[in-house]
């Protein structure tokens, strides 16, 4: 048994984490996060913390489902791995596919498995490329992204991206990847615009893009539905409709990347439905195990999926880990979790529209609040420094990581991005668990702002 000082040692010694600045994890010491119940989490220090991120944006079910541990033992002792290439295959990930084709929009029938999004991701632009050279037209492979979306941290990850500051340490992103506005009102939209006119005008961006690279040389737009690490950045109804149109008039592929939305986080199992409309890709990882094992889906809709099929030959692509058993096994446990326990109609229905309220009531009026928005159990607190003018503490970001601390310190993990606090709880966030949040933030906030004020 090693105490927290020692595991911490070894941690700055050896551990390489993932966005983290290791000069500061060296000074500061890591937090041990050593159990978790329900929609808590503990630290080697006995702190109970309500975790306001699911993990990454992952962890649906809550943790300590005992089923998911259960079936992957039952899968690990019958067949830990055998893989899905070479015609072969097991029986957990072709009831899996069947299961996503049967829950997403009704264009989509494929799947293609890996473990993360980033991979899902390198493998959609590398998919929707190779679709348009079996269609005769390989020069069709400029892909349109947005700025501040996130993709993943492969380097087609990064690339697809738009965050900045991933670019400038990755030494030459993909070629022909062209990034235009996000649809981010908060910060964009002119005075007095109205929502719907800046959708549109957000809109007119990708298809500005479209036309100045010539649609003939355009393979697809990418987007999150609602943007996730970017900032929780949601786009007003009529842009994604108009995306869609914009995409077909173009005769461009639309792909959607649901690593963060997929499998209820915006009231129905696919955002693309939230937002009624049929992609032709959508990637998604996090959720479909409830991040208890890694596992990703790249759903591919019926016209790439035809074309592979008939005129595909062999595509010279796949991981080791596609389709793995035992997380295929936990995949379709836990979808059938969220089924019995019906929490995407009640994220629909009932907590998505609390958690919206509630934001907006008890939040948003804060002296260090611009904005609050929700969808779903997706939810951003934009922090200002000034509520009228909307003018931002300086340097960016800094006064949202005071307030991030405090929240931890008062039992509620909550995570800032730029200025932007930003929620992702478990589906199974309750009313009463949303108000024990809405305490919390409150909490902080009112910390954060005799700390920024002092
Ligand atoms: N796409 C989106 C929208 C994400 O939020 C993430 C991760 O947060 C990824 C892709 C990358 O997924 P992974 O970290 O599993 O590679």
């Amino acid at each position: 048994n090693y105490s927290l000082k020692q595991l911490q040692a070894i941690d700055a010694r050896h551990h390489l984490h993932p966005f983290t600045d290791h000069k500061e994890l060296r000074d500061a010491g890591s937090r041990m996060i050593v159990r978790a119940d329900g929609p808590y989490v503990y630290d080697s220090e006995g702190n109970q913390l309500l975790d306001g991120m699911a993990g990454l944006w992952c962890v649906a079910v809550g943790y300590g489902r005992k089923e998911l541990a259960e079936v992957a033992y039952d899968q690990m002792l019958e067949l830990p791995y055998y893989n899905s290439f070479f015609k072969c295959s097991t029986p957990t990930p072709v009831l899996l596919a069947q299961k996503l084709a049967e829950l997403a929009p009704k264009s989509v029938n494929q799947v293609f498995f890996g473990s993360s999004g980033s991979e899902s991701n390198d493998t959609a632009l590398r998919l929707v490329r190779h679709f348009w050279a079996l269609e005769g037209k390989p020069e069709k492979n400029i892909v349109i992204s947005r700025r501040d979306a996130y993709h993943g941290s492969t380097v087609a990850g990064v690339s697809l991206g738009g965050m900045k500051h991933m670019h400038g340490q990755l030494g030459g992103a993909i070629p022909n990847i062209v990034h235009v506005m996000p649809p981010y009102a908060f910060e964009l939209a002119e005075p007095g615009e109205s929502d719907e006119a800046f959708g549109l005008r957000a809109a007119k961006a990708v298809e500005d893009a479209i036309i100045e690279a010539g649609p003939e040389n355009v393979a697809a737009f990418i987007g999150e539905p609602v943007m996730g690490a970017g900032g929780v950045k949601i786009p007003p109804k009529i842009y994604w409709t108009e995306i869609q149109r914009i995409c077909r008039k173009h005769d461009v592929l639309l792909m959607l990347d649901e690593v963060i939305t997929g499998y209820g986080r915006t009231g129905e199992w696919f955002a693309a439905q939230t937002y009624g409309i049929e992609p032709d890709t959508i990637t998604t990882a996090k959720a479909l195990t409830s991040g208890y094992l890694p596992l990703s889906a790249l759903l591919v809709g019926d016209r790439i999926a035809a074309t592979l099929v008939d005129k595909g030959g062999e595509f010279y692509h796949g991981y080791t880990y596609s389709g793995h058993p035992v997380a295929c096994a936990v995949g379709l446990k836990n979808l059938e979790i969220i089924e019995r326990e019906g929490l995407v109609g009640r994220v629909r229905d009932d907590t998505g529209p609390y958690f919206e309220q509630q934001l907006k009531e008890r939040i948003s009026g804060h002296p260090l609040v611009g904005e609050t928005r929700a969808i779903g159990l997706m939810g951003a607190i934009e922090i200002v420094r000034d509520k009228a003018t909307r003018e931002r503490f300086k340097p960016a970001g800094s006064a949202a990581v005071v307030i991030r601390d405090h929240a931890i310190a008062n039992g509620l993990m909550l995570r800032a991005t730029g200025d932007t606090m930003i929620l992702s709880p478990p589906l199974i966030w309750t009313r009463e668990t949303i108000d024990l949040a809405c305490d919390r933030i409150l909490k902080a906030l009112d910390l954060a702002l005799v700390d920024l004020q002092g």
